[in-house]
């Protein structure tokens, strides 16, 4: 039962359309034609399989956890919200409030199309800031992790920061992931660092600018010919990405699949489907 579950058991939910709309650190390296087949073909509906729904939840309560108990700290800039007084203490350290623990709020980032949350930013005993992931391994491989914990992580990391500096006017001096050991977090997390350079920040800054003109060539793709013209855009650097690793004769079949489907389906051109889905979400909300 337990293997027909793990081979087979997959759960549909709505997503948040908003969520298309926008560019996400979490979505980088941004792969354009992935984006738009996954949009083209499923519309704003999300499949987790059984280790999806597994690792996702496992990452949620991580995040809780590392949070509300770090933050006592004083040193995890965030916005805390008091639920006697009501109080939202924005960008402050305060862990309590009224005699009891504040709840803690992500600093969230809208910046220019790009939309997220950062899980912490920490003020070091140097009284720098750094930008800190919450991320889970195993122990096994937590040594490599602290070394290189490969361009899906770093991309998005990196992107927070530089946005971070850009939205709030706060200097970041470098990042940091730190990898919770899922079998064992008593014990001290791998942790990856790196100083934030000028140079880095221009690389990363034009790579934001790239991504965010690709993301809306596919939001905006309404012919077969646009839809085919994002194969032109560098194949994107995810080494788990499903589609680029495909020759190109595949990968055009695949779009013009996705093409048909998301034309059928109203879900071509992306932009429109997601704006239609807001819309109705808040018509929904205000009933
Ligand atoms: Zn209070
Ligand atoms: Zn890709």
């Amino acid at each position: 039962m337990y293997r027909d579950a793990v081979a087979n058991y997959h759960k549909a939910e709505l997503g948040d359309p908003t969520r298309v709309l926008f560019l996400r650190p979490s979505q980088l390296p941004f792969c354009p034609v992935d984006f738009f087949i996954q949009n083209a073909m499923h519309g704003t509906v999300r499949t987790l399989d059984f280790g999806g729904c597994f690792y996702t939840r496992v990452g949620t309560v991580v995040h809780e956890v590392m949070q509300q108990a770090l933050c006592l700290s004083g040193k995890f800039l965030a916005n805390y919200e008091c639920k006697e007084c009501g109080t939202m203490h924005e960008l402050s350290y305060k862990y309590e409030c009224c005699g009891f623990p504040t709840v803690y709020h992500e600093l969230s980032i809208n910046y220019k199309g790009i939309s997220g949350h950062i899980d912490a930013v920490y003020r070091g005993d140097d009284g720098k800031f750094y930008i800190l992931d919450f991320k889970t391994t195993g122990i096994a491989a937590a040594p490599k992790k602290a070394k290189d914990p490969g361009i899906v992580y770093v991309e998005q990391i990196e992107a927070y920061a530089v946005l971070l500096e850009l939205q709030y006017k706060i200097p970041i001096e470098g990042i940091m992931d730190a990898f919770i050991l899922r079998d064992n977090p008593n014990k001290d997390p791998a942790v990856f660092v790196k100083k934030l350079t000028d140079e880095n920040r221009t690389v990363i800054k034009k790579r934001l600018k790239g991504y965010l003109k690709m993301h809306a060539a596919a939001l905006d793709a309404s012919t077969l010919e646009e839809a085919l013209e994002l194969v032109e855009y560098p194949r994107c650097k995810n080494p788990y990405c499903p589609v680029c690793k495909l020759p190109e004769k595949t990968l055009r079949a695949e779009i013009k699949k996705a093409y048909r489907n998301g034309k059928a389906a109203g879900h071509v051109p992306i932009r429109g489907m997601a704006e239609r889905a807001v819309a109705a979400k808040k018509k929904r909300r205000s009933k």
